[in-house]
C-alpha cells in the first residue's frame, strides 16, 4: 500500500480519495476549499496545509483539478511540486486538461527524473463513488506500470493509450464524438416529432438500425424510450453542459494545434456555447442540448 498525496478534492477527487483509503492506501489531502478537505478527513485522509505539504512525503501524487492552468500552477508555477517531491515519486494527473499542457508538465517532470502520467477519467461522479472509473493514460510503460495498481483502487478499466498526453488525446476525441452524436440523435428525434412519429416507435427501430449509438441507446435525449436517461428527470446532470463545453473547447484547441479539420465539432462547440450562455443551462445534463436545437 502506498503513501499518496491527493490534490483537488472536488466532486471527483473527494470520492476517489475515499476509495484509495478503502483499499488500504494512506492519503494526505489538500484542496483550496476547507470544506472539501474536511470531507476527505471524514473519509480517513490526513489534512495537508498546502499542495506541497500533501506531496512532500508521498510515494505517489494524484491531482484532480479543474483545468490546465491549475495543473501547471500546482506542479510548476506556484506550488512547484515537481521541484519539491522526493526522488522516485510517481506523479499522476487525472484532471481533464489540454494535451499541450499535459505534455509540457510531463516533460518538466522527466527533466527532473520523475515519472508522470496523464490519466483523465470517464464515468462521472457515479463512477468516482463506485470506484468504476475508466482511466485513459499517457506516459512511458514504466510510469504506467507503476500507476496501474493505484488507479485500480479508483477504477475498473485502465488503458494505456500511448506516450505523454495520449490519455488527454483519447478523452478529447471521445467527447468530441459524443457531443456530435448527442446533437445528431437530438436532430433525428426532433425531425421525427415534426413528421408525426411516436418517439418510442422511432427509438425501437433506430436503436437496432445503423444510427445506433450510446447517445441514443443508453442516454436518449427525449423522455420515454430510455427510462434512466436524464431527459426523464428534467435533464438533471449527469455530465453537465458546462463540462461538455469545456471538453469541446479542448477539442478545438487540440485541433488547432494539430492542424486537424473538425467542422462538426466546431459547430457543436458553438451550439453548446450558446446554450450554456442562456439562462441556467450550464448545470443541466449535456443531453439538454436538444432544447437549444428545438428552440433555435
Ligand atoms: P470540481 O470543481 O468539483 O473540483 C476541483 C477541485 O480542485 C475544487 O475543489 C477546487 O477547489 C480544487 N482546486 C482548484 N485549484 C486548486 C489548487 N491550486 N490547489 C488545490 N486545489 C485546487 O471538479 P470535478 O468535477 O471534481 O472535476 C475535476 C476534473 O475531472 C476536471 O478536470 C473535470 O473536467 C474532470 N472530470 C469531471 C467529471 C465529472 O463528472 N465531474 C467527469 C470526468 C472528468
Amino acid at each position: 500500500m502506498s503513501k499518496i498525496g491527493f490534490i483537488g478534492l472536488g466532486n471527483m477527487g473527494g470520492p476517489m480519495v475515499a476509495n484509495l483509503i478503502e483499499t488500504g492506501h494512506s492519503v494526505a489531502a489538500f484542496d483550496l476549499v476547507p470544506d472539501a478537505v474536511a470531507r476527505a478527513v471524514a473519509s480517513g485522509a490526513t489534512a495537508a496545509d498546502n499542495a506541497a505539504a500533501a506531496a512532500a512525503d508521498a510515494e505517489v501524487v494524484v491531482t484532480m483539478l479543474p483545468a490546465g492552468a491549475h495543473v501547471r500552477s500546482v506542479f510548476i508555477d506556484d506550488d512547484k511540486i515537481i521541484d519539491t517531491v522526493g526522488a522516485g515519486t510517481l506523479l499522476i494527473d487525472s484532471s481533464t486538461i489540454d494535451v499541450t499542457t499535459a505534455r509540457e508538465v510531463i516533460a518538466v517532470a522527466a527533466d527532473k527524473g520523475l515519472e508522470m502520467i496523464d490519466a483523465p477519467v470517464s464515468g462521472g461522479i457515479g463512477g468516482a463513488e463506485a470506484g468504476t472509473l475508466t482511466f485513459m493514460c499517457g506516459g512511458t510503460d514504466a510510469a504506467f506500470g507503476r500507476a496501474e495498481p493505484i488507479l485500480a483502487a479508483m477504477g475498473k478499466n485502465i488503458f494505456h493509450a500511448g506516450g505523454p498526453g495520449s490519455g488527454q488525446a483519447v478523452k478529447v476525441c471521445n467527447n468530441l464524438m459524443l457531443a456530435i452524436q448527442m446533437i445528431a440523435v437530438s436532430e433525428g428525434f426532433l425531425l421525427g416529432e415534426k413528421l408525426d412519429l411516436d418517439a418510442q416507435k422511432l427509438w425501437d427501430i433506430v436503436s437496432t438500425a445503423t444510427s445506433q449509438c450510446w447517445a441514443m441507446s443508453s442516454y436518449c435525449p427525449v423522455p420515454g424510450p430510455v427510462p434512466t436517461s436524464p431527459a426523464n428527470r428534467d435533464y438533471e446532470a449527469g455530465f453537465t453542459v458546462a463540462m461538455m463545453l469545456k471538453d469541446l473547447k479542448l477539442s478545438q484547441e487540440a485541433a488547432a494545434s494539430a492542424d486537424a479539420n473538425t467542422p462538426l465539432a466546431a459547430h457543436a462547440t458553438e451550439l453548446f456555447d450558446a446554450f450554456a450562455s442562456s439562462g441556467r443551462n450550464a448545470e443541466l445534463d449535456f443531453s439538454a442540448i436538444i432544447r437549444q436545437i428545438r428552440d433555435s
